[in-house]
């Protein structure tokens, strides 16, 4: 079993309007409300692609009733903190082919619940082979809280994948007990190195020899339409994936993580774990909703993607 967690899990509310008037009523015809965060997207994707998981996080007030319900729905398998806030809306107002987004901040949470959360998380994990932490960490925890989760998670044997930035993730690298692998985007990745890092492999290469990334198993860069860039112990890969018609990028890191997960869950060769992470991440851009894949379309673009050693 993969245990998926989301922090600061929201309700994202998708608004499409022809014209956005400001100052004036907006008038909107179709809602779309779903459950989102980023470890939600990631456990979606591992249930599409057949493998058991289940998500973990806090929640908060009906938003959180909410949340539970649509995991309840698809049959995602849920168990959170409840807290005394309430969780958060995400807002996207779609409009004029722009994205206004309104982004609450999220419950404070109190040290007690940071506490209680983690016991939880340490009683979920006894059973399970895989830990994936995605996202930001909610306003009243400590910046290196990923890390005593990655503690936890060491004391009981289980790896963990990260996919995280800004201060907590740079706290993971810093952090004398590493997770087991890591999926920055190039952003996120230039971000922590404090510097724009080039595409070239020469250049990624250095990059992910730098000391603060010694000890993790697996470093996923993940360049969008440029596939990815892979440290896997002393290996170098590139991997490259073929031109396709995207509807919708958004979420494709979490798809790219869902299959990761899956295929290191399977105890796959380093090839398919990355094909199959490619994969994902693809299929979830081929896809309207963010955390959706067609799994019929699985084999057809896995039989693209590239995987090539760099020495
Ligand atoms: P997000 O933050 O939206 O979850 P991300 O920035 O973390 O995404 P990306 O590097 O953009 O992640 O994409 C992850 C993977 O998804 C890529 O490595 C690739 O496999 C696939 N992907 C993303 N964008 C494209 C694209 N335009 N064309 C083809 N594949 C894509």
């Amino acid at each position: 079993m993969i245990v998926a967690v989301t922090m600061n899990p929201s309700v994202d509310i998708s608004y499409p309007l022809n014209r956005f008037k400001f100052d004036d009523v907006n008038r909107v015809e179709s809602v779309s409300k779903t459950a989102g965060g980023k470890g939600l997207n990631v456990a979606r994707v591992i249930a599409q692609m057949k493998e058991d998981v289940i998500c973990t996080g806090v929640v908060g007030g009906t938003i959180g009733d909410y949340i539970v319900q649509q995991l309840d729905g698809r049959h995602i398998r849920n168990d959170f903190l409840r807290i005394e806030s309430e969780s958060r809306n995400c807002i996207a107002i779609l409009h004029e082919g722009m994205q206004t987004e309104i982004l609450e901040s999220g419950p404070t949470l109190s040290e007690q619940e940071g506490i209680a959360f983690l016991e939880k998380f340490e009683g979920l994990i006894t059973s399970a082979s895989l830990v994936t932490i995605s996202g930001s960490l909610p306003k009243g925890l400590p910046t290196h809280y990923y890390c005593k989760m990655i503690e936890i998670s060491h004391k009981k044997g289980k790896r963990v994948i990260v996919d995280s930035s800004g201060e907590s993730l740079k706290q993971v690298l810093m952090h004398e007990k590493k997770p087991f692998a890591i999926k920055p985007n190039t952003a996120e990745f230039s971000q922590l190195m404090g510097f724009e890092v080039e595409a070239e492999i020469i250049d990624l290469k250095r990059t992910l020899s730098h000391k603060i990334f010694e000890g993790i198993e697996w470093i996923v860069v993940s360049m969008g339409s440029k596939g990815a860039f892979v440290k896997h112990g002393t290996d170098y890969y590139q991997v490259t994936i073929p031109e396709i018609d995207v509807v919708n990028p958004v979420g494709s890191g979490d798809a790219t993580v869902a299959g990761f997960s899956v295929a290191l869950n399977r105890n796959q060769n380093v090839a398919t774990v990355l094909k199959t992470a490619m994969t994902t991440g693809m299929l979830n851009t081929m896809e309207a909703g963010t955390g959706y894949i067609n799994k019929n379309k699985f084999k057809q673009y896995f039989d693209f993607v590239k995987v090539e050693k760099i020495d």
